[in-house]
């Protein structure tokens, strides 16, 4: 029997769709690489979400809104975006944060950078989806968004100027088009937008498992232990295991909202937090929707997925420890009985962290700590959709190549604000 394996080319901390994107990415380029996770493979954030590959998403949830709906979602039960006072007031420089890159001109430069990221996103996943033969995941069929009130959808004209202005393609519906879309709506909404090249995967954790098992085909081991510290040597970079450590030129630190937990990663100065979204899943509605549809002002998509309807969505500003929150669960049930009638007991409910800095980017490039450790985490809303760009640009890191796209905007040295 041979001996396992002790030194690699690169190890990447974290088997979420980010980390095993890159991991697929850098062993499909030659390198021998080590995926590093306690939990099974795509079973964290990146396994519940709302299935779409959401291209068009650049708008961010820091927007000036934020401003006037605050009491609302301090206060409120009844909104999408629920705020712990304890955790609040735990990381008050984190709240500032988030709340500075709300200003207008902020949240459009943030919306640029995004909109950048956002453009490579299919050119970045689509070559990890065909090594995988993955192709029967992809559903293209577009994203409808909808908004119950025509107060809601003018209030967002300018987020769809932005929107147009950046080249990103989409339909304006009336009401009754965006009804035609979707039948099964329980109301007609005042306003629809179609995005024709969106799609959704069938089955999130499948395409994180389908990638994993393509990069273990192609020789990529996977080693199933926590990362406690890394510790850059000179030549090598030390992965502290507990025992049996393993050690690599160059280390990916890329366990999304958990990335500021490891020592000497370069992330623990970061303002890394969560924002914790749900899900509901019921079995037998898969056949309600036709595509995933975003209801505005409900904060939640609904996506028909392998296991039937998945509701997912909704932002809750807490501990990433904390339990769940059964009122965010019940919010969405009662929000997505309004959307598409009586519906039943849930079969299945989820929570899920979000990896996210309060600028709402995510951190990609070398870390402070070390040039041989690179960063791949705070994908906030879009992990999904930037998992393929990220890995390739971390490939491009990984071999000292110039990645072909500007990634300063995301360096782990800007200010967050
Ligand atoms: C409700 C909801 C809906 C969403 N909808 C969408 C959507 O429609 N489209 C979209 O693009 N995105 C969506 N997202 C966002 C997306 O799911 C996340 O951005 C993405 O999953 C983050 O991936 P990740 O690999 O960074 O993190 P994760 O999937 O959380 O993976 C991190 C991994 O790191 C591991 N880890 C932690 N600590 C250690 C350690 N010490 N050592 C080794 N490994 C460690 C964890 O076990 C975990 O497996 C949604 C998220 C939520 C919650």
């Amino acid at each position: 029997m041979s001996t396992p394996r002790s030194h690699f080319d690169a190890v990447i901390v974290g088997a979420g769709v980010v980390g095993v994107a890159s991991a697929l990415w850098a062993q499909m380029r030659g390198q021998s690489v080590a995926l590093i996770d306690p939990a099974p493979v795509g079973s964290g954030a990146s396994s519940g979400n709302a299935c779409t590959l959401a291209t068009y998403a650049c708008l961010p949830v820091n927007d000036p809104s934020v401003f006037a709906n605050l009491p609302y979602y301090l206060f409120s039960n009844d909104s999408p975006l629920a705020l712990s006072w304890g955790h609040a007031l735990r990381h008050p420089i984190w709240m500032m944060k988030f709340l500075a890159n709300c200003r207008a001109t902020k949240s459009r430069q943030i919306a640029q950078e995004l909109a950048a990221l956002l453009a490579h996103a299919d050119a970045g996943l689509n070559p990890l989806i065909e090594a995988a033969a993955a192709e029967d995941l992809i559903i293209a069929n577009g994203q409808l968004t909808v908004w119950r009130s025509a107060t809601a959808a003018d209030a967002d004209r300018a987020g769809l100027k932005f929107r147009r202005d950046q080249g990103i393609p989409f339909e304006e519906l009336s009401g009754a088009e965006a009804h035609a879309m979707e039948p099964a709506l329980a109301f007609q909404p005042a306003r629809g937008v179609y995005y024709p090249l969106a799609r959704h995967i069938r089955d999130p954790l499948l395409l994180t498992q389908r990638l994993h098992q393509k990069f273990t085909e192609l020789g990529g081991q996977t080693i199933a232990k926590a990362v406690t510290e890394l510790s850059d040597e000179g030549a090598q970079v030390r992965v502290h295991l507990g025992q049996d450590d393993v050690t690599a030129a160059r280390v990916v630190l890329a366990a999304g909202a958990y990335s500021a937990q490891i020592k000497g990663g370069g992330a623990e100065h970061l303002p890394l937090q969560t924002e914790r979204g749900y899900h509901l899943i019921y079995k037998d509605l898969g056949h309600y929707a036709l595509r995933p549809v975003g209801w505005v002002e409900g904060g939640f998509y609904t996506a028909p997925m392998a296991q039937g309807l998945r509701l997912a969505g909704t932002v809750e500003i807490a501990a990433l420890n904390a339990p769940q929150n059964p009122r965010r669960l019940d919010y969405i049930a009662r929000k997505g009985a309004e959307l598409w009638g009586d519906l039943p007991a849930p079969d299945a409910t989820w929570m899920g962290c979000r990896p996210t800095l309060p600028d709402a980017l995510p951190v990609i490039g070398p870390s402070p700590s070390s040039s041989k450790i690179i960063h791949a985490f705070g994908h906030q809303h879009l992990g999904l959709t930037l998992a393929g760009v990220t890995g390739r640009i971390v490939a491009d890191l990984l071999e000292g190549r110039q990645p072909n796209l500007a990634i300063g905007g995301l360096s782990a040295a800007r200010s967050f604000l």
